[in-house]
């Protein structure tokens, strides 16, 4: 820590979008809280904190998996993946809206709020999700963006309690940690995002490269949903669960890595970084890779396991990471 200013967790703020991907930033945000969260966690994960859970007022509880059961059925419904959204508890992340201007959406871990733009309310009311399909492409974006970084967050919080019962780390935990060692602790930077060819050398932080793995692969979660939905809107099908439109998959997935789109960013540690701007966007170069997005296909999106083999062998073999 080198400022008073720069707390672990970081805050995902979701900024409005840069042609096609997400731009991000985050900010700090201190501890509190959490305990608080950790407990309404832990009556799902450990029996022992059921007494707790029924403090819960029964209307709010209700209310709470109301929303939830609706996105998942309105996620079904429009052949968006559900998988990992059924992981959690209904009542794990708090939904809040609010007129973001800056921002297009905010994750915070240490309480698993999601601040999401009013618009995304029902009526524009700011009390409840609208339904999915009411909502555009960019804002599916958006907020499958943000579960992800949300589902990134529960596995943290899993993997606490199951190092406590001496059970090890969920398989896209795991791979994740191998990857911000191998991959994001030295990073190519953009010091101008829109000049890709220019670029830096920095060491992160481990919350930096924590930041910038989170951000980067929760880039391609929204690029991925974005596209499925252009997709689906021209021809009906699912790109995920219809192997039939691969061949567009395959297309768009190679486009993207060759524009430089799937690239993630992080706010600088250090503060005399940090005046000179609110968040550096990695270098082309140092872009999601192409094992990231198989592993993120498969745990994620919902592809099966032979597609992401043949995907793998259609790219040549400098698209091959040493990670
Ligand atoms: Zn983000």
């Amino acid at each position: 820590m080198k400022t008073g200013e720069w707390r672990e967790t970081p805050i995902y703020r979701s900024s409005f979008p840069i042609a096609v991907s997400l731009s991000i930033d985050a900010l700090s945000v201190r501890m509190n809280h959490r305990t608080i969260r950790l407990v309404l966690l832990s009556c799902w994960v450990m029996p022992i904190f059921f007494a707790e859970a029924a403090a819960i007022s029964q209307t709010e509880a209700g209310s709470t998996d109301r929303t939830w059961m609706s996105l998942l059925h309105d996620a079904a419904r429009l052949q968006l993946p559900t998988k990992f959204l059924k992981a959690f508890p209904p009542d794990f992340i708090q939904f809040e809206f609010d007129d973001l201007r800056t921002y297009a959406a905010e994750y915070h871990p240490d309480e698993h709020r999601m601040i999401l733009n009013r618009s995304l309310s029902f009526n524009a009311a700011g009390r409840t999700l609208k339904p999915l399909g009411k909502m555009t492409h960019k804002e599916l974006e958006v907020l499958y963006h943000e579960l992800f970084h949300a589902y990134m967050d529960y596995l943290q919080v899993v993997e606490e309690h199951s190092a406590e019962a001496g059970h090890g780390s969920e398989e896209l935990l795991s791979f994740a940690k191998k990857q911000q060692a191998c991959r994001y602790g030295e990073v190519k930077i953009a010091p101008i995002v829109q000049r890709m060819d220019e670029t830096e050398s920095r060491y992160l932080t481990q919350a930096e490269s924590w930041e910038a793995l989170n951000e980067t692969w929760a880039v391609f979660i929204g690029w991925a949903i974005w596209n499925q939905l252009e997709v689906q809107h021209k021809t009906g099908k699912s790109m995920f669960q219809d192997q039939r439109q691969s061949h567009q998959w395959v297309r768009r997935l190679k486009v993207a890595f060759e524009k430089g789109d799937l690239r993630g960013y992080y706010v600088p540690e250090d503060p005399d970084e940090r005046r000179l701007t609110r968040k550096r966007y990695l270098a082309k170069s140092s872009q999601l890779t192409l094992k990231e997005a198989g592993v993120l296909m498969k745990h994620i999106l919902g592809f099966q396991h032979d597609f992401i083999e043949r995907l793998e062998a259609s790219f040549e073999s400098s698209w091959v990471s040493v990670c």
